[in-house]
């Protein structure tokens, strides 16, 4: 077992419209872009950053926009909810906002003892809500939603299997304790994280795997501190048959990427060099950045992207 693993770093999805991605986060969410650049294996979609004030790993939504892509069919071997942490007693605010601005698929639910509101984002992604009691993270305070209301990062994700033995030894070799358990869902839970520390479960044997597309989650990231624990990280997946891509660099964080049992796409992410190494942070996400290797780029970049008006 490794202990490196601090919760999750950051949760990336397919989205159909860039605009309409952009306002949704920021605007009904609340949360702040952090960050505007490319997909850096496919420069011309952009890679969006959200989250809070700078973009603490635990707490960053990220996807890539591809116009025209098809939506995307639900199914195994997928993330199918991933879950915002929000404080206790403020689920009533948010079921009104987010009636009131015409999101979809509100519905509410106990699970694990746990209050959540599930809604739909702009491609269908399958999101939700849950009151999390003694959460001490910092949420962004620079849109309209009160503080005492606001996002304060990811309270979890559910993994959906058609088996999920397999998963379950991975994730208790990553750190993870199963918990608790409930109808079909298994709830991992990490000691001491980074207040994003659950995974759960959801067996569906027998379920038609899922078809990427808008709307779906393309990869999970877990958080270590830095590059060194990583490696080590990397190491004890690759003695357990796991296999690893090398240490990619992602500008804000160093990435790994393995294909998990069951198919969900896992990356373990680095805290360093963080989101701030080329921006003030009080302009975080306004410019369009781009890697060194796709500079040159810059000018057709800028003209063939959709804008973006915040
Ligand atoms: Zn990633």
């Amino acid at each position: 077992m490794i202990d490196q693993i601090k919760g999750l770093h950051h949760v990336t999805s397919l989205a159909s419209d860039a605009q309409q991605n952009n306002g949704f986060f920021t605007q009904v969410l609340g949360l702040r872009r952090i960050k505007k650049t490319v997909n850096f294996d496919r420069p011309e979609v952009y890679h969006l950053y959200y989250g809070d004030a700078v973009g603490t790993p635990g707490a960053v939504m990220t996807y890539f926009p591809i116009p025209d892509i098809k939506r995307a069919r639900a199914g195994t071997g997928e993330v199918g909810t991933t879950v915002f942490a929000v404080p206790e007693e403020s689920l009533p605010y948010w079921q009104d906002r987010l009636e009131g601005l015409g999101v979809e698929g509100l519905t509410e639910a106990v699970r694990f003892g746990e209050r959540r509101l599930g809604f739909r984002g702009p491609d269908g992604d399958g999101f939700a809500l849950v009151e999390q009691a003694g959460d001490s993270r910092k949420p962004w305070e620079g849109s309209d939603i009160p503080g005492d209301c606001a996002i304060r990062g990811f309270h979890s994700a559910t993994l959906r299997l058609g088996a999920p033995e397999a998963m379950a030894e991975l994730l208790s070799f990553m750190g993870f304790e199963q918990t608790e358990s409930e109808g079909s869902n298994q709830r991992f839970r990490l000691a001491a994280g980074n207040g994003a520390d659950i995974v759960d479960v959801s067996s569906m044997p027998g379920a038609e795997p899922a078809v990427e597309g808008a709307g779906s989650v393309h990869h999970i990231a877990f958080a270590v501190d830095n590059r060194q624990q990583q490696l080590e990280v990397r190491e004890a997946l690759v003695d357990t048959g796991y296999s690893v891509t090398p240490v990619i660099d992602r500008d804000y964080f160093w990435a790994i990427y393995f294909r998990t049992p069951g198919g969900v796409l896992f990356e373990v992410a680095t805290a360093e060099p963080g989101f701030d190494r080329d921006e003030d942070r009080a302009h975080l996400g306004e410019a369009l950045k781009l890697p060194d290797q796709h500079a040159h780029l810059r000018e057709q970049l800028e003209r063939d992207l959709p804008p973006i008006t915040d």
